[in-house]
């Protein structure tokens, strides 16, 4: 099979990490006779120095004309100065809102070999944690109108609506079940239901919804309990499907439960068109050039990308088992370094090749 891919860089540790996921790519393509084009373009603090603006017209076009996008990182202290309206970071939203990336799927998974870095006793994760958050992207409070802020009663009020169509919560929702489907087959739904009308209606459509998904386990939760249970018993969740905010949050939460942000990748889907893999970190610009970052998150976006993009499960398993395997044999970029005598500290570029020369059928 052929695939397109539209490759954005960024800024900082953005290109070291990206060349280190085409790399693997590329030996994919190889293995299993795929044949993936890569098209790079700016976005991000590159773009701002080379065109005036962080999301070039030349980028968007690629991108809607490809297959998939795999982003880096954006932004950087040089562009913190500048104007708000063309920051780096407008480039990422910019790009989101135009692919019409409405669901944003973010993986916290504990590899057995990274355990030390959790931040949960081990009694805690005796099960081991391997959560998928899918999280509403365009809609809720960030969105909604009206919002502001005024002059009330002789003082300052500021305002946000929470809303919810119908429509935005059942796509969101089935997003949430063919997750799940794919994976332990259990959908927690996690909502405020019990103050707020907008969760109640969200209960209500994902329930009508779960009636197309009935080999999939539907349940519930109030969303401070599923702060809560996330840090007392995390080995519960497969798939939370969540709002915007509620989402924002608790795939935060999630994530930082691992102890290993250079581990972790994301996936943006929209209606249909192009979905968009990025790893969940910035641009580590304390550590750009210096061979330092840790690739894996942006490597195991990729597997993201073959499972949600192109449908090739059997590639993306052959990603996260060669990761899995270059971790088992003690190689570790520093920021996942442990105090074990066997582990093998290893640069950006050589990680990337580690992981590539493990690929197999
Ligand atoms: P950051 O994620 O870039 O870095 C936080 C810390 O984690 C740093 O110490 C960094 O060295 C380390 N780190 C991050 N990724 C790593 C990796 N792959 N390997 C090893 N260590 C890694 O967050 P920050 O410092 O708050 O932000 C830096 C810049 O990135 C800012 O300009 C911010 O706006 C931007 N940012 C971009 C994105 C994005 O592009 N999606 C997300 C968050 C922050």
């Amino acid at each position: 099979m052929k695939y397109k891919l539209c490759v954005l860089p960024g800024d900082g540790i953005g290109p070291e990490i990206v060349a280190q996921a085409e790399r693997v790519l590329g030996k994919v393509g190889e293995v299993f006779g795929h044949e993936f084009t890569c098209e790079t373009h700016l976005i991000g603090g590159a773009a701002i120095d080379a065109t005036g603006g962080p999301l070039p017209e030349a980028t968007l076009a690629a991108a809607k004309a490809s297959d998939a996008v795999l982003l880096g990182a954006v932004g950087g202290p040089k562009w913190d100065a500048i104007d708000k309206a063309v920051r780096p970071e407008k480039g990422l939203l910019g790009i989101r809102k135009e692919l019409g990336l409405f669901a944003n799927l973010r993986p916290a998974r504990l590899f057995p070999e990274l355990a030390a870095s959790c931040c949960l006793r081990p009694d805690i994760v005796g099960q081991g944690l391997d959560v998928v958050v899918v999280r509403e992207l365009t809609g809720g409070a960030y969105f909604g109108q009206p919002r502001g802020e005024e002059m009330r009663g002789g003082e300052r009020v500021a305002f946000n609506t929470m809303l919810y169509a119908e429509s935005e919560i059942r796509r969101i929702a089935k997003v949430g079940f063919e997750t799940a489907r794919k994976r332990g087959k259990k959908l927690c739904s996690v909502d405020k239901a019990n103050v707020l009308e907008v969760s109640q209606l969200w209960r209500e459509v994902v329930v009508e919804e779960s009636k197309n998904y009935p080999d999939v386990e539907l349940s519930h939760m109030y969303v401070d309990n599923a702060a809560m249970q996330l840090v007392r018993a995390p080995s519960q969740f497969d798939v939370i499907v969540t709002e915007n905010l509620f989402g924002d949050i608790l795939s935060d939460e999630a994530a930082i439960i691992t102890g290993s942000i250079g581990m972790l990748p994301s996936a943006s889907l929209g209606a249909g068109g192009p979905g968009l893999y990025e790893p969940i970190h910035g641009s580590a610009p304390d550590i750009a050039g210096k061979d330092l970052a840790n690739p894996l998150a942006t490597i195991l976006s990729i597997s993201m990308m073959f499972v949600h993009s192109f449908g090739l499960t059997d590639e993306a398993a052959a990603v996260d088992k060669a990761v899995a395997e270059v971790l088992r044999e003690g190689f570790r970029t520093g920021d996942i370094m442990g105090a074990g005598k066997t582990e093998k500290r290893v640069g950006c570029a050589e990680m990337g090749g580690l992981v590539a020369e493990r690929i197999r059928r």
